[in-house]
Parts: C-alpha cells; sequence; structure tokens
C-alpha cells in the first residue's frame, strides 16, 4: 500500500472501522506524516444467475438476504440463522465447478434450508418463488410440507423405536 502523497510504502494503521459491506482504515505514512484511508472488501465471485425469463445477471448476495428476511420477517428466526443460509449457499455456489448457475437452483437450495428451519417461512418464501398460478395451487404446497413433516415425525419415531 504506497502513501498517495509521498509514494512510500510504510505506514501505521491508526483507525479501523467495520461497516457492512467494507472495512475502512485509516493509515499514517511513516515517511510523510500525512493519513490517508484505504477500504478492504470481499471481492465478488463472478458468478452469474440464469433466470426464468433467460435473463442473466451478477450474483447479488445482497439480494439473496432480502428475500430471505422477507420471507422469515416477523417469525422467531434468529438473524444469524439466516445469515448462515447465505453463507452457505454462497459458499456452494462458488464450490460450482461452472460459473452460471440457474435461479431455480439457488431457490432450491433456499427452500431445502428454510423447510428445515420454519414451516411459514418456507411456504412464504415458496410462495415468491414459485409464484403459485392460485390458491389451490398454494394449499397444495401446504398439504404437501404437511405430510412430508408427518412421513419425517414417523420416520424419526421409528429409528427412535428401533433403537
Ligand atoms: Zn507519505
Amino acid at each position: 500500500m504506497q502513501c498517495p502523497y509521498c509514494g512510500h510504502s510504510e505506514n501505521k494503521v491508526v483507525d479501523t472501522r467495520e461497516a457492512p459491506d467494507s472495512i475502512r482504515r485509516r493509515r499514517l505514512c511513516a515517511n510523510c506524516g500525512r493519513r490517508y484511508t484505504t477500504y478492504e472488501r470481499v471481492a465478488q465471485i463472478g458468478l452469474m444467475v440464469i433466470k426464468q425469463d433467460g435473463r442473466r445477471e451478477a450474483f447479488d448476495r445482497q439480494k439473496l438476504l432480502s428475500g430471505l428476511l422477507k420471507a422469515c420477517a416477523k417469525r422467531p428466526i434468529p438473524m444469524q440463522a439466516i445469515e448462515a443460509i447465505v453463507d452457505e449457499i454462497e459458499m456452494e455456489l462458488h464450490a460450482l465447478p461452472h460459473s452460471e448457475v440457474d435461479s431455480q437452483q439457488i431457490g432450491q437450495m433456499v427452500m431445502a434450508r428454510l423447510r428445515k428451519l420454519d414451516d411459514v417461512a418456507y411456504v412464504r418464501f415458496a410462495s415468491v418463488y414459485r409464484r403459485f398460478a392460485d390458491l389451490d395451487a398454494l394449499a397444495l404446497e401446504i398439504q404437501r410440507l404437511k405430510e412430508r413433516k408427518q412421513r419425517e415425525a414417523e420416520e424419526r419415531l421409528q429409528v427412535k423405536m428401533a433403537l
């Protein structure tokens, strides 16, 4: 890091502030004694999302987070749990061998996690994401969710009894 005044590279960090998307550091040049500011940001992962209408857009972590926050609004879900989902999905996407991903696939990843976390948030997210044509389609999805939960509960019970 070179001082913008004299070009010297030695400096001392005199102040560090964290913002949601960056870290700001005030530095003191060891040569000329002037102060300057540097910013540290996470490099954008070069992932493109293919939307349902076929358009491509850069993967946006913030957009994913705000979709989840909407689905989880006023539910007893800690913020950390929501951020953990976003982190996990981002990591999973980052590990993909290709640089394009279907928005459907991201939607599935979110739904698989929300289903375990909170029924209401799951249904809310699914209703936006799947764009249910009408109330019947939504009711059907809720019915399926109930059946799945029931099945999972029974499976757990059987495992317990088998032990
Ligand atoms: Zn300097």
